[in-house]
């Protein structure tokens, strides 16, 4: 299938960057083994996963979407891929994705666009868009994302699939290519809310190697979604409902707050109201902390290095210059000056300030309601090519995914139906931190 569909002919969906063919058939053949012998089979035996490019797994390229990884082979396993591994999945390769994360249609990879499975005409969302094509074409049954600022629940909603931002410090983010440390988290992508709790107990837990890793274990959330949903209080934001959300999406998340309803939830009214910050917040914090993880990217010890330099720093220059793309730029030189002498105090401790207060918004309204439900993105997925001279048009479409990134709260988008031309509509429900149990319960009662 990933060879007639994805890259090689037909319909180019380009979602995997590299193939771990070798790897892929030696699991398989292994897993063979242990099904004769008759032995227990581990809970994700041969189960086919794909990986997002920004995570390391050995033997396979780590490119982030970047032509300044190119030729980079990492010599491990990230602690998300090691987990997966141990639980019997055949990892089948890595997964495209906007270049280093940054972006939100997939359409700043150096490896050219993917393609929406649903639409070919269309972004799958991004940052990690092949993730999210990978699952909705039918490549693989889970994938690993990784969400800064909506990039797993996004192109979830965008391609027609479930996509799971754990709690920051659920999953280790040991061996992900950073982007903004104090964001970045690794989740799943899966076909139904049964297989994102499968998964998320699979990576979920401690991790020696991440000291932002927590020490609660893992909840039983399979277990968790057999529990009624009748009793819980479901939250809605006034905020997430305003100008510039799609007719039809509104609709149809609407209508899923009514089946919560109908099923013995109570619907209550929640305010959110920092919501119009989270967006500028979330961008000068993100490209504050992108600009220092990307200052090791130097031609010295990944990847490209320029030929022929006439001095050192001559070399970090040119490295730079030829290998980073348009948009990495831009938020290098955005974060670079939001931190600098002079502007730090008014944009990047203001931002810092700011997000305290998104984050005691969600504390807030979490004294009252159990989940906060509403719109993951305020239009379906886009013309590739639509938005992509517009970077602001771009990073304004985050509004309802990035002030939960802030917070370090955890939510899904689940699908919730389609618009008249047959886009897929993705609704998000968002958690107390460490409640993944609550938020996939209640995703497992619209899916
Ligand atoms: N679209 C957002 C950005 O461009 C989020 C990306 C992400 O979550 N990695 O930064």
């Amino acid at each position: 299938r990933i060879a007639a569909e994805d890259g090689l002919s037909g319909k180019q969906i380009n979602s995997f960057l590299a193939l771990s063919r070798d790897r892929a058939l030696a699991k398989a053949a292994a897993i063979d083994d242990l099904a004769a012998l008759g032995d227990p089979l581990p809970l994700l035996a041969g189960v086919p996963v794909g990986i997002k490019d920004v995570l390391t797994m050995q033997g396979s390229p780590a490119t982030a979407g970047s032509k300044i990884l190119s030729g980079y082979m990492p010599p491990y396993d990230a602690t998300a891929v090691k987990k997966l591994d141990a639980a019997g999945a055949i990892l089948l390769g890595k997964l495209n994705c906007d270049e280093f994360a940054m972006g939100s249609s997939n359409e700043n990879s150096a490896y050219g666009p993917v393609r929406n499975p649903r639409a070919l005409d269309r972004v799958p969302g991004g940052s990690s868009g092949g993730s999210a094509a990978a699952v909705a074409a039918g490549f693989a049954t889970a994938t690993l994302g990784t969400d800064t600022g909506g990039s797993i629940r996004q192109p979830a909603a965008f391609c027609g699939v479930v996509g799971l931002l754990p709690t920051y410090g659920r999953v280790s983010r040991y061996g992900l290519i950073a982007f903004a440390s104090s964001l970045d988290r690794v989740g799943p992508f899966t076909n139904s809310v049964k297989d994102a709790a499968t998964v998320l107990g699979v990576l979920g837990g401690q991790d020696s190697l991440d000291a932002t890793s927590s020490d609660r274990p893992a909840d039983d959330y399979v277990t968790a979604l057999t529990k009624p949903v009748a009793g819980l209080k479901v939250g809605v934001p006034a905020e997430y409902f305003g100008e510039g959300l799609d007719p039809e999406i509104r609709a149809a998340v609407e209508k899923t707050i009514d089946q919560l309803k109908a099923a013995g939830c109570t619907i209550v009214p929640v305010h959110l109201p920092h919501t119009k910050y989270a967006v500028p917040t979330y961008y000068v914090i993100a490209t504050a902390e992108a600009s220092s993880n990307l200052s090791r990217f130097d031609g010295v010890r990944f990847g490209h290095r320029t030929e022929t330099p006439a001095n050192l720093s001559a070399m970090y220059k040119k490295t730079r210059d030829e290998a980073f793309g348009p948009e990495v730029k831009r938020r290098i030189l955005l974060g670079t000056y939001v931190l600098s002498a002079g502007y730090y105090d008014a944009y990047y401790k203001k931002a810092q300030q700011v997000r305290a207060l998104i984050t005691r918004d969600f504390l807030e309204a979490f004294m009252q309601v159990d989940v906060i439900v509403g719109p993951m993105t305020p239009t379906p997925a886009f013309k590739i090519g639509e938005k992509s001279d517009d970077p602001m048009a771009m990073y304004l479409a985050d509004i309802y995914s990035v002030a939960a990134s802030l917070a370090g709260i955890c939510g899904v988008s689940v699908p919730c139906g389609t618009t008249a031309e047959g886009l897929p509509i993705g609704v998000q429900i968002m958690g107390k931190h460490f409640d993944e149990s609550t938020v996939l319960r209640v995703g497992a009662a619209v899916e």
